[in-house]
């Protein structure tokens, strides 16, 4: 008997080989299989007779096999296998190549579905590896809306459609929990019906139905989550902590640059949070380079005034050490101790003196437990449970969009003081335009820095078309003979290689060994182990070596001065607000930037998307930009910044996003059984 939880091991026809590979798609039983939507469809569901067919028609016909043989090609020494289709108006040649076993699995005489493009001059037609099946009515292949999902190496489409309909068996197992008058409202259909009808659509409409109750569900349940998230914060207590205006003015005016006024009216606003008995919530958006860093910097300054304790996640080992060198830099004029925390060691400065001291961690940890330090800054890390705290009174998150709960927790129960929660600051660079981050985040209050400080030059932005690539390559080489290094960004090329390692190994590999052998070359991509990553991007930091080829990985918050020229390979690809994040990473110092956007594209929608980057530096415009052209890229770009982590829904999908809300807030005060089992079940957000 299946279940849901069945695992896939279990299913008919899957064998070690072909569980490993599923496994890393993600899909480990029943459910995951039933989860694991397609991404596009093939419209079969057109039947023409076969005198009907034309160059260019994507169709589908129903006739009988003659002349079935395999032949082999001398030249390619390939197989190919031929057949003709006839009904009874004619008939039509088909050709596969290199699938020799379809001459055993079709015979002469059997009444099939062809689907396919229909290929051939105007006299002359024929099916190009055409999709096959036996005649039925509840095909799989052919003759219908056939689902294609993301494959991957040794897993074909065949077979995940064959395996997700052994799932669809068991659908009906799935409970609807959604409250009946919700779904009459909002005129949603069944889940169970809707998951079937994902995969195998019996038509367009019935996939659009499907497509916005899926979307339904996954915002609902992201707007639910922010509704228990504000509710845990407004349930808690704080610790207030006092403004000190005169430590603060002389801290700024140590500054060797003036504030901008957005960094003023952030920085006011979080001290007045963090004044209250109630945690602060907030989030400081602002754009790559707007000087997020400072900002904080004055919430912890004033934490530690007050004798209170700051922690400070950064993503990645790097990013908290340039952090660590920054703070010493801006509380210098403060008798702070601010320390770092690594995997391997820690280290630790007086704001007053010079040189960071080593010391062992466990040294660290009981000075961290014993109050003697006022800042730690680490990477996630900093949660683990021999990490404790004497009064920890504000916690900052850079490069996220928020605590999780989880998170949340932990850093309650080792502030010291299990009574109060700490005050929280989550700081991005995701540029969300200001209308739609309101009900995005419906739990957090937001700051903006929507101006940029006033020293910045602006990135060189251009596009190119690939005939330039050469010359692209000489500039590089010019630039890194003059002390700086480069970036080369390569795009994910096929949906199967979601991590985009292929493209930026073969990218590295051409650039090694061909064009610049005598130069040192980096390679980062998303299947590297983060003590790797973190390598990569020491040595690239460092000077180490001159050019790094990453995947869209680098686009988080790293800080390498130095480099000043940034190629983008298939730039078409990436969301504006991605490639602006990019820029970003090159445009970090005095020097003059560069970025190459390179395309094949003539497309005059695709060439006018980049063309708006090229005359635009504001990541604000850029996301309305994008919002507005609803492109996938959009989507893509977010969904790997880790905005948005869902299957269906985007950003464009503006209406939805307000009804849900609607949905979710209702839900939260007339359900109170359905809050009750979430608050019990769930996995609050991804980040
Ligand atoms: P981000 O918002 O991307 O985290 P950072 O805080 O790292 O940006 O700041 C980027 C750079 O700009 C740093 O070198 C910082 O010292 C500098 N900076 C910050 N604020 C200003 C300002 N008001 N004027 C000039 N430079 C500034
Ligand atoms: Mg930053």
């Amino acid at each position: 008997m299946l279940t849901l939880e069945t695992s896939i091991e279990n299913l008919t026809k899957v064998g070690k080989t072909v569980a490993s590979r599923l496994q890393n798609l993600g899909i480990f039983n029943v459910l995951d299989l039933l989860n694991y939507y397609p991404f596009r469809y093939d419209d079969f569901s057109t039947l023409k007779k076969i005198k009907d067919l034309q160059p260019g028609d994507i169709a589908t016909v129903k006739g009988k096999i003659e002349l079935l043989a395999n032949k082999r090609s001398f030249k390619k020494k390939m197989f190919i296998t031929e057949c003709f289709l006839s009904d009874e108006t004619g008939s039509i040649k088909a050709t596969w190549f290199a699938q020799p076993f379809i001459a055993k699995v079709l015979k002469n005489g059997d009444e099939v579905y062809f689907s396919g493009k229909v290929d051939g001059d105007l006299f002359n037609h024929y099916l190009k590896n055409p999709s096959y099946e036996k005649v039925s009515d509840q095909t799989t292949h052919t003759a219908r809306l056939v689902p294609i999902y993301a494959a991957t190496e040794g897993i074909s489409q065949k077979q995940l459609r064959f395996l997700i309909k052994q799932a669809l068996s068991v659908v009906d197992l799935i409970e609807d929990d959604l409250p009946e008058q919700i779904k009459t409202f909002w005129q949603l259909i069944d889940l169970t019906r809707a998951l079937k009808q994902i995969h195998f659509p019996e038509n367009k409409a019935e996939l659009e139905q499907a497509r916005t109750r899926l979307k339904f569900n996954e915002l609902l349940g992201w707007h639910l989550q922010n509704i228990l998230l504000k509710k845990d914060v407004q349930e808690s207590l704080a610790a207030p902590i006092q403004f000190n205006e005169e430590q603060t003015k002389k801290l700024v005016n140590n500054l060797s640059f003036q504030l901008t006024d957005a960094q003023r009216k952030s920085a006011w606003q979080i001290l007045i949070d963090m004044a209250k008995t109630k945690p602060m919530n907030r989030l400081l958006e602002g754009d790559v380079g707007a000087g997020k860093t400072v900002v904080a910097a004055l919430a912890i300054a004033n934490a530690g005034l007050n004798g209170f304790q700051s922690a400070l996640l950064a993503p990645t080992e790097i990013l908290a050490f340039q952090h660590f060198l920054a703070f010493k830099e801006i509380l210098g004029p403060l008798n702070l101790n601010v320390a770092l925390l690594t995997r391997s060691k820690g280290q630790v400065f007086n704001t007053a003196d010079n040189a960071p001291t080593t010391l062992s961690k466990a040294k660290l940890l009981k000075t961290i437990a014993n109050g003697e330090i006022q800042l730690v800054i680490g990477t996630q890390a900093l949660l683990e449970d021999k990490v404790i705290f004497n009064k920890l009174g504000l916690a900052v998150i850079d490069e996220q969009h928020r605590f999780g709960v989880e998170q949340r927790q932990k850093l309650r129960e080792k502030s010291g003081d299990p009574a109060t929660t700490p005050h929280f600051l989550s700081m991005t660079a995701t540029p969300i335009p200001r209308t739609l981050a309101l009900t995005w985040y419906g739990d957090l209050d937001i700051s903006v820095l929507d101006e940029l400080p006033p020293d910045r030059k602006k990135p060189i932005t251009q596009l190119f078309s690939p005939n330039k690539r050469n010359q692209a390559y000489e500039f590089i080489l010019e630039k890194i003979k003059e002390g700086r290094q480069a970036f080369i960004i390569c795009p994910l090329i096929e949906e199967s290689d979601k991590l985009g390692v292929k493209s930026a190994t073969e990218e590295y590999q051409k650039l090694k060994e061909e064009i610049f052998p005598q130069l040192n070359i980096g390679l980062l991509h998303g299947k590297l182990k983060p003590k790797e990553k973190d390598r990569i991007m020491a040595e690239f930091a460092g000077g180490q070596t001159d050019i790094l080829v990453a995947t869209s990985v680098v686009e988080v918050g790293v800080n390498v001065p130095n480099a000043s020229v940034m190629i983008i390979e298939s730039a078409e690809r990436f969301g504006l607000a991605q490639l602006h994040q990019f820029r970003g990473r090159v445009n970090r110092s005095r020097h003059q930037a560069y970025c190459l956007l390179f395309t094949a594209s003539q497309a005059e929608k695709s060439l006018n998307r980049l063309n708006t980057l090229v005359n635009c530096y504001d990541g604000f415009k850029l996301a309305e930009e994008d919002l507005k052209q609803r492109g996938a890229g959009n989507l893509l770009g977010l969904q790997q910044s880790g905005v948005w982590n869902f299957k269906l829904a985007s950003f464009a999908d503006t209406n939805l996003l307000e009804q849900t809300k609607k949905a979710a807030d209702l839900i939260a005060s007339d359900y109170p059984e359905f809050m009750q089992r979430l608050k019990d079940t769930t996995v609050i957000h991804p980040e």
